[in-house]
C-alpha cells in the first residue's frame, strides 16, 4: 500500500515537475523571442532614419546602431521612387528585388514590419514610405533573421535538454524524499496494528478462561456453589483483569484522540502519597512485603491529584508485584531546590539495562508468563509515563537485576505556576 502511495507522489511530483519546466521553457522562448523581435525593429528603424538623412546613399562605414548583436547581422536595403523603380539599393540577395517590390507596390502609408522567406533565408524587413522635395518614396530595410531564429531554437533546446536531466535526477531523489516523508505514516500505522493485534489478543486470554471456567460450571449444574468458587473465582478474576485492561484501552485511546484532560489544581501530594501507601498496605500485607514510607510533609503541588495518583498507584502496584513474597517497598517524597521526586524502591526482581529502555513500549512485558499470573498487560508504565510527561516530568529507573528497582517521578515545581486550569497539551500522545 505505502508503496503504491510513494510511487503516486513520486509522478505527482514529476508531473507538477514537467508541467512547470515546460511553462518556464516557454515562457523563456517567448521572452527571448520578444526582446530580439523588438531590438531587430528598433534596429531597422535607426537604420531606416540614417539612410534617409544619408538621402539614399549607401556610407562606406556600416551604420553603427549600437545594438552589436543587429550591427553583426547587417542589413539590405531598397529605396522605391513613386513609380516604383529603384532609387538606390544595397542588396546581396537578389531575390530580395521581386519580394520588396512586392510589398512596395501594395501602397500604404504607414510604416509596418513584414516577414519574408527568400531561398530559405527568413528576413525581416521594414517599409517606410516618407517624400522629399514634394517626391514620395518607399525605402524598405532588410535583416535576416535565420541566426536569431537558430539562437531561440538553441536556447530552447539546451534549456529542454537541461529540464530533461533535472527530471531524470528528481525522479529517484522524489521517489526517496516520498519515502521519507511517508515514514512517519507508515510507523504510526505499524504501531497501530501491532497496538490493535496486541488488544485484541490481551481481551481473547482473559475471554477464553472465562468461557472456558463456564462450560466448567455448566457440567456441574447439580452440585452446590460453594463447591465450585474455584471456577467462580477464576471467572472473576479474568473478568476483572479484563476491566482494567477495557479501562487502560479507553484511557490510551483518550489519550491518542488528545482527549485526556489534565486539570491542574494545588494540592496537597503528601498527603495524596500517605493515601496511596495506605490504600496498597492490604495488597502487600496478602504477599507478606513490607510496605514502607519516608514521605515529607505538607508539600502543595499543582497538577491533577487523580492522574498522577493512579502513576503512583501503577509504581507500587508493579513494586508490589515483582517483588518476591517477604522482600519491602518503600515510597519516598523528597522535595529539592527545582524539583519533587516520588520515589517507589522494591526489593524485587530488578530490571537488566535492555528491559530497562524497553519497559515504557505497549504491551510491553519482561516475562509473559508470570507476568500473565499478575495479571499484567503491559500498559501501565507507558500510561504513568504519559501522566508524568504531561506534568512536565520525567520518570527514571535505577536498577539491579535480582536486587531490586527505584523508579522515580521527577517532577519540576515551575510546573506550579498558575495558569489555565485545564491542561490538555496537543502534540504528546503515548507511544
Ligand atoms: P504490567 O501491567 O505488565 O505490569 P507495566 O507497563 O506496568 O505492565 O510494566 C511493564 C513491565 O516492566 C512489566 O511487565 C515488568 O516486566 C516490568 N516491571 C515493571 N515494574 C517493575 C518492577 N518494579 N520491577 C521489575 N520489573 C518491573
Amino acid at each position: 500500500m505505502f508503496k503504491e502511495i510513494k510511487r503516486k507522489i513520486t509522478m505527482f511530483n514529476t508531473l507538477i515537475l514537467v508541467i512547470f519546466m515546460f511553462m518556464f521553457i516557454f515562457l523563456l522562448g517567448f521572452l527571448v523571442n520578444w526582446s530580439l523581435t523588438l531590438s531587430g525593429e528598433m534596429y531597422l528603424t535607426t537604420v531606416a532614419k540614417e539612410i534617409i538623412s544619408n538621402n539614399g546613399q549607401t556610407t562606406a562605414q556600416p551604420i553603427n546602431s549600437g545594438d552589436s548583436v543587429h550591427d553583426k547581422f547587417g542589413y539590405q536595403f531598397i529605396m522605391w521612387d513613386s513609380s516604383h523603380v529603384v532609387k538606390s539599393m544595397k542588396v546581396e540577395d537578389r531575390n530580395l528585388i521581386m519580394l520588396g517590390y512586392e510589398l512596395a507596390i501594395e501602397k500604404k502609408d504607414a510604416p509596418q514590419f513584414n516577414l519574408l522567406i527568400s531561398d530559405n533565408v527568413e528576413y525581416r524587413v521594414y517599409t517606410l514610405p516618407y517624400s522629399n522635395n514634394s517626391n514620395d518614396y518607399v525605402l524598405q530595410v532588410f535583416q535576416q533573421i535565420s541566426t536569431e531564429r537558430s539562437i531561440i531554437a538553441y536556447v530552447i533546446s539546451f534549456l529542454f535538454l537541461i529540464g530533461l536531466g533535472s527530471i531524470a535526477v528528481l525522479i529517484p531523489i522524489s521517489y526517496f524524499l516520498a519515502g521519507k516523508s511517508l515514514q512517519p505514516i507508515k510507523d504510526t500505522f505499524e504501531d497501530q496494528k501491532k497496538f490493535i493485534a496486541n488488544a485484541s489478543h490481551e481481551l481473547r486470554t482473559p475471554l477464553t478462561v472465562i468461557q472456558t471456567n463456564v462450560e466448567v460450571l455448566k457440567l456441574k449444574e447439580d452440585e452446590q456453589i460453594k463447591d465450585n468458587m474455584k471456577w467462580l473465582n477464576n471467572i472473576a478474576s479474568e473478568g476483572e483483569t479484563m476491566a482494567k485492561l477495557i479501562s487502560e484501552l479507553l484511557l490510551l485511546a483518550q489519550a491518542e484522540n488528545q482527549r485526556l484532560a489534565i486539570d491542574k489544581e494545588v494540592f496537597d501530594i503528601s498527603s495524596m502519597c500517605q493515601q496511596m501507601v495506605e490504600l496498597m498496605t492490604e495488597l502487600a500485607n496478602e504477599k507478606e512485603i513490607e510496605l514502607s514510607e519516608n514521605i515529607s510533609p505538607g508539600i502543595q503541588y499543582r497538577g491533577d491529584e487523580e492522574r498522577l495518583k493512579q502513576a503512583v498507584r501503577i509504581l507500587v502496584d508493579n513494586a508490589i508485584k515483582y517483588t518476591p513474597v517477604g522482600g519491602k517497598v518503600q515510597l519516598c517524597l523528597v522535595q529539592g531546590k527545582r524539583h519533587l521526586v516520588i520515589e517507589v524502591k522494591d526489593t524485587g526482581i530488578g530490571l537488566t539495562d535492555e528491559e530497562k529502555a524497553k519497559v515504557f513500549s505497549r504491551f510491553y512485558r519482561v516475562d509473559d508468563a508470570r507476568n500473565r499470573e499478575t495479571g499484567g498487560v503491559g500498559l501501565g508504565l507507558n500510561i504513568a509515563d504519559y501522566i508524568v510527561k504531561k506534568h512536565n516530568g520525567k520518570i527514571k529507573i535505577d536498577s539491579i537485576p535480582n536486587k531490586g528497582s527505584t523508579f522515580s517521578i521527577v517532577l519540576p515545581k515551575s510546573n506550579q505556576k498558575p495558569d489555565s486550569k485545564k491542561n490538555n497539551i496537543k502534540g504528546d500522545t503515548l507511544k
